[in-house]
């Protein structure tokens, strides 16, 4: 097979070529690994997708391949910065995690590894998974391959941007409001959030606790589905993890005979882009040519999500964020005279503004006097939106909304307007909220640039909703990709 040939099959595709014998993963490695080197190798002037590339391809062990039609053995995997990896750095985009090696790696890369996905490469992301444009890396901004002028989105930004470009066949991301589903949609690619719970999160580093999720940024459904199946699954380490109910199959479906789908008039009216709204309803004209009854169905507090997301999130984050001091990671300041200094010009040098703005929010909303008018509000909030789902999902298999209210936009944009920034997460955040499954597929252009539609089910309905998702795409037909570099 040409190198040309390699780079143009799915994962799942070149994952039954290597079980095959017709493909041989030392060679698909080595087409990636050169591809994504070279993009690093260029900084500035490349897409600066990446943060560390592995020098070379690992020894295949024998016996690494089970044969079997969900293997992901012999697919090269670009994983998201904030995983932990053992021995390569892992630095949550953050300068004070800067050239960090983890002793241990994350479960979930623990686990794709084991099943045979060797690790291509660690991807750029906004810090500590806090942005919607990329933009907040320590390591420079991530390019949208679409238009090089234009943000990939974020926070996993460095993910979606690589597997669009064509540099990596998949990628790992983190989704705690939207930070999978608009990269993805963004970058015209799929990126599925799963249900909150069903993915170990031991090993990535934490933002916000009660949402992060790790999920696949793909080139189409059914990888997204053969990354998750080896995702999936209670881990000792973490005590939120959760026996996934069933295995994760292969999607078939081609048609939605029967299946009920819901339209929120709350998100898919007011301050989405005309383009993207027309792109949505050509997609839902599509589901219903597929069989599929579409009524309106009113999540009635998805309106407040973001206010909630806003304070729970940099909540979480202040928390979490309180272990870096200097004294037990990365970074530490010098030149300090006493203790309490060291913490501070750590902290100080170490953080960048977006993540500096959460720590005050996050810490101002749990301080004492405030914590029941702004946290104890915003966690209200959040059970009226999980009823709102339950609600929704009494009525109707599955909720679609646009994924982000826009295209990718130009860098340099939103910096300015953080408020405007945080409304990209306008259609994801509810979802996360309610700790409910959500993918987003891509489903047509607007202006030149890809439009993402999100697809929410109910918890652990993941086997159905990429199958709904896999007869959508079938149906959309979109083949279109940025040129390549
Ligand atoms: N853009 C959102 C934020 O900045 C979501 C980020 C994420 O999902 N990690 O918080």
């Amino acid at each position: 097979m040409s190198s040309g040939g390699v780079l143009e099959l799915s994962a799942a595709e070149a994952a039954a070529a290597i079980s095959a014998g017709s493909l041989s993963p030392q060679e698909l490695f080595e087409a990636y690994r050169e591809r994504a080197q070279a993009d690093r190798d260029a900084g500035a002037q490349g897409l600066n997708c990446f943060t560390w590339v592995a020098a070379e391809a690992p020894v295949a062990q024998p016996g690494d391949a089970p044969p079997s039609a969900l293997t992901p053995a012999g697919v090269p995997l670009a994983v998201k910065d904030l995983f932990c990896t053992e021995g390569v750095p892992s630095q949550s985009g953050s300068r004070i995690l800067e050239g960090y090696l983890p002793p241990y790696t994350a479960s979930v890369v623990a686990r794709l590894q084991a099943a045979g996905a060797p690790l291509l490469a660690k991807t750029n992301q906004d810090e500590f998974a806090m942005g919607s444009s990329n933009e907040n890396s320590a390591y420079g901004p991530v390019r949208n391959p679409w238009d090089r002028g234009r943000v990939p989105g974020g926070s996993s930004g460095g993910s979606a941007a690589a597997v669009a470009a064509g540099l990596a066949p998949w990628a790992l991301g983190t989704d705690t409001g939207g930070s999978i589903r608009q990269p993805a949609a963004l970058c015209g690619i799929v990126g599925l959030k799963p249900t909150y719970g069903s993915v170990s999160r031991y090993g990535m580093i934490a933002f916000a606790s009660s949402l992060d999720q790790a999920g696949p940024l793909t080139r189409d459904v059914r990888d997204a589905a053969l990354m998750l199946a080896h995702m999936v699954g209670r881990d000792p380490c973490d005590a939120t993890s959760l026996q996934f109910p069933h295995a994760i199959t292969r999607p078939t479906s081609e048609r939605l005979d029967g299946v009920r789908i819901g339209i929120p008039p709350e998100l898919t009216g007011e301050g989405i882009e005309a383009g993207v709204l027309q792109a949505f309803s050509a997609a839902v004209a599509r589901a219903q040519e597929l069989g599929a009854e579409v009524q309106d169905v009113s999540l009635p507090h998805a309106p407040h999500a973001l206010s909630a997301y806003y304070l729970i999130a940099p909540a979480e984050a202040s928390s979490n964020l309180a272990r870096f001091d200097g004294v037990r990671y990365g970074l530490r300041a010098e030149a300090a005279q006493e203790l309490l200094e060291m913490y501070t010009r750590t902290r100080h040098d170490g953080f960048g503004p977006e993540v500096k703005r959460r720590i005050m929010l996050g810490t101002y909303a749990l301080s004492s006097g405030y914590y029941d008018a702004y946290y104890g509000r915003a966690q209200r909030v959040r059970t009226r939106i999980a009823e709102d789902f339950a609600r929704a999902f009494a009525e109707v298999d599955f909720i679609l909304t646009p994924t982000a209210p826009t295209v990718a936009f130009a860098l340099g944009e939103k910096t300015g307007d953080p408020l405007s920034m945080y409304l990209n997460d306008y259609c994801t955040v509810p979802m996360s909220l309610a700790g409910v499954p959500a993918i987003s597929i891509p489903c047509g252009l607007s202006g030149g640039l890809p439009v993402g539609l999100q697809i929410a089910g109910p918890a652990f309905s993941e086997n159905g909703l990429l199958d709904a998702a896999h007869a959508l795409e079938l149906a959309i037909g979109f083949d279109q990709g940025p040129a390549r570099v």
